[in-house]
């Protein structure tokens, strides 16, 4: 089996200003050293809003710190008249590593659809970004028992035409829109299920080294209490957080958690 870095990545989401990002990654910091955290075996990421990024980027380049980091969203051109967005160009000067794609909270209150992901993830590519494709099923799509149809749909037309090469470093974010944010977390079972299902799917759109290399995260209420479990299923490689990623030694406990 190939080997896979667990990452865990923090979306902050609409939270924090640039003053407050400072103490949070300088705590956040603080509390990997003190717990002797070995980004080489966990690598740890945040996400916070755009306009925390180069706050992020002088902290993390003047005090060299092992943390890395990205954006929430990007714009699918490079520049021109488009108020408003943000160019992946502006991002990769920024330093950002990832840029999140899709999430629940773009599809369904700003309506971006799989072919505008699917352009997102373009220009992610394009800029030398790493894309976390989100993908996730409703409750309603859960109670019918349709979650795996829905998302393998999510990760074939997003990926349309993405050539191997690039889709090798991806990282996809499952992501239960009824375990956003609502305490409601997936059983571990429940994530394995769709996790596996998509690198199956991973494996029938390119092949089966390609699918066994990338990153499949499971996010929705993840905590340093119920992180273990799910890293113990074998699709499962990392968590994107929301809410947990908020608090510094919270986050901290989860990237630990092999000894959580
Ligand atoms: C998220 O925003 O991607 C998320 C999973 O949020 P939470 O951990 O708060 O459920």
């Amino acid at each position: 089996m190939a080997s896979r870095t667990p990452l865990m990545a923090g979306n902050w989401k609409m939270n924090l200003d640039h003053l407050q990002a400072t103490q949070l990654v300088q705590k956040l910091d603080w509390t990997l050293k003190d717990a002797e955290h070995d980004y080489g075996a966990v690598e740890v990421a945040i996400l916070p809003p755009f306009t925390d990024l180069r706050t992020v980027q002088t902290l993390v380049e003047g005090d060299k710190l092992s943390l890395v980091y990205g954006a929430q969203d990007l714009s699918p051109k490079d520049e021109g008249a488009y108020t408003g967005d943000i160019s992946g160009a502006f991002l990769a000067k920024l330093g950002c590593t990832y840029v999140t794609i899709g999430h629940s909270e773009r599809r369904e209150g700003h309506g971006e659809t799989d072919e505008l992901l699917n352009e997102k993830i373009q220009a992610a590519y394009r800029h030398g970004l790493t894309p976390i494709l989100c993908c996730g099923e409703a409750l309603e799509i859960r109670k019918e028992g349709r979650q795996v149809d829905h998302v393998l749909g999510q990760i074939e037309a997003d990926l349309a035409g993405i050539p191997v090469e690039q889709v090798r470093t991806i990282v996809i974010a499952y992501e239960p829109i009824w375990a956003i944010g609502t305490g409601e977390v997936a059983t571990p079972e429940d994530a394995q299920e769709v996790c596996g299902a998509i690198r199956g799917k991973l494996a029938e759109l390119y092949d089966e080294a390609t699918a066994a290399g990338i990153r499949i995260l499971y996010g929705g209420s993840v905590k340093s209490s119920n992180v273990s479990e799910i890293m113990g299923k074998p699709d499962v490689d990392g968590a994107l957080v929301g809410g947990a990623s908020l608090k510094a030694d919270e986050f901290a406990k989860i990237c630990g958690f092999e000894t959580a």
